[in-house]
């Protein structure tokens, strides 16, 4: 496939996305903020380095944005230098970061008026599936928009399930990481109590995850981040909290009320405060510790 495509932000999942679409054939500008990761991520994986979201975007069929959140989405688009400066009518924004379902709305209408399409498409799956293209992608907006994006879609992902209108991806995929948010911190605290009573936590897992209590952050993030005292996830602790913070905005704008959900996000917005920013959202598990005095 010849399509051309810019592609904005070159992070931790980034990278391994656009290495994939650039190995099936497709033509990729690529721009990160940080000029020395799109130089030499450009080199490694076949693409243009682009000097601008502007310059990444010009001439493109489909611009794909991968950032940390839907301000900075907005930042990349706007402005002298920004996507839109650079896009024709006719192209298609696909928004594959974690956003906020009502600014992707708003600026898809916006964008609209200028002839662009865009969908929100964010992934589940982290850097490991990134790599090998097996992604859990979600994909928001008209029909004919996505099955446009489709061919790039499938390089990045092996499941591709459409939520609905434009916003409904980046909804599921914030209430997906807070019963993933969830998960990770029960699992936690059984694991320090578990400890105290005098289990091992090693075993206490293998338990787990032939047990009823086996969800994803026994089967790959315990032994893995934790146990190992690792904490390299690749996932980090400040996107989690914004996560959190965007699933209890569904909540508060459908007015469900969910205690849990909310107390889940005080703890990790905890642990954010305690340990500072930067950290490895597997961290979290530090947190809980330093309230357990552990
Ligand atoms: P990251 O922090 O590793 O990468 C973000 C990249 O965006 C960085 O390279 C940064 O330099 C760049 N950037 C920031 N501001 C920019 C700007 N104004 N212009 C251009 N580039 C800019 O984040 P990530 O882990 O790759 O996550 C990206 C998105 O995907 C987030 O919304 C995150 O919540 C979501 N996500 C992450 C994972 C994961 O496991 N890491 C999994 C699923 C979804």
């Amino acid at each position: 496939d010849k399509t051309s495509i810019g592609f904005i932000g070159l992070g931790a999942m980034g990278e391994p996305m656009a290495a994939r679409l650039v190995a099936a054939g497709f033509a990729l500008s690529v721009f990160d903020a940080d000029a020395a990761r799109t130089g030499g991520i450009a080199a490694a994986i076949g693409a243009r380095a682009a000097a601008s979201p502007r310059d990444a975007a010009t001439g493109c069929e489909i611009l794909i944005t991968m950032l940390p959140s839907s301000a900075i989405v907005e930042k990349v688009l706007d402005g002298e230098d920004g996507a839109l400066a650079g896009l024709a009518p006719g192209a298609l924004v696909i928004d594959m970061s974690s956003g906020v379902p009502d600014a992707t709305r708003s600026i898809a209408a916006r964008i609209a008026g200028q002839g662009i399409a865009m969908i929100d498409a964010p992934v589940s799956g982290g850097v490991s599936r990134a790599r090998t293209g097996e992604l859990a992608i979600m994909a928001g907006g008209e029909a004919a928009d996505i099955d446009r994006a489709e061919a790039a879609l499938k390089q990045m992902g092996s499941s591709i399930v459409r939520t609905g209108p434009i916003g409904s991806a980046h909804a599921m995929k914030a209430l997906n990481n807070l019963v993933s948010a969830g998960g990770f911190l029960i699992g936690i605290e059984a694991l320090l109590i578990g400890q105290r009573f005098g289990l091992d936590p090693a075993l206490m897992v293998d338990v787990l995850n032939v047990s009823t209590g086996m969800n994803n952050s026994t089967q790959k993030k315990f032994k893995q981040f934790v146990l190992s005292r690792k904490f390299d996830a690749g996932f980090g602790l400040d996107l989690m909290v914004k996560d959190l913070g965007i699933a209890m905005g569904v909540a508060q704008g459908t007015s469900t009320p969910a205690p849990f959900a909310n107390l889940c996000k005080e703890m990790w917005g905890g642990a954010q405060k305690v340990l500072g920013p930067g950290q490895d959202h597997t961290a979290l598990a530090r947190f809980c510790e330093l309230l357990a005095g552990s």
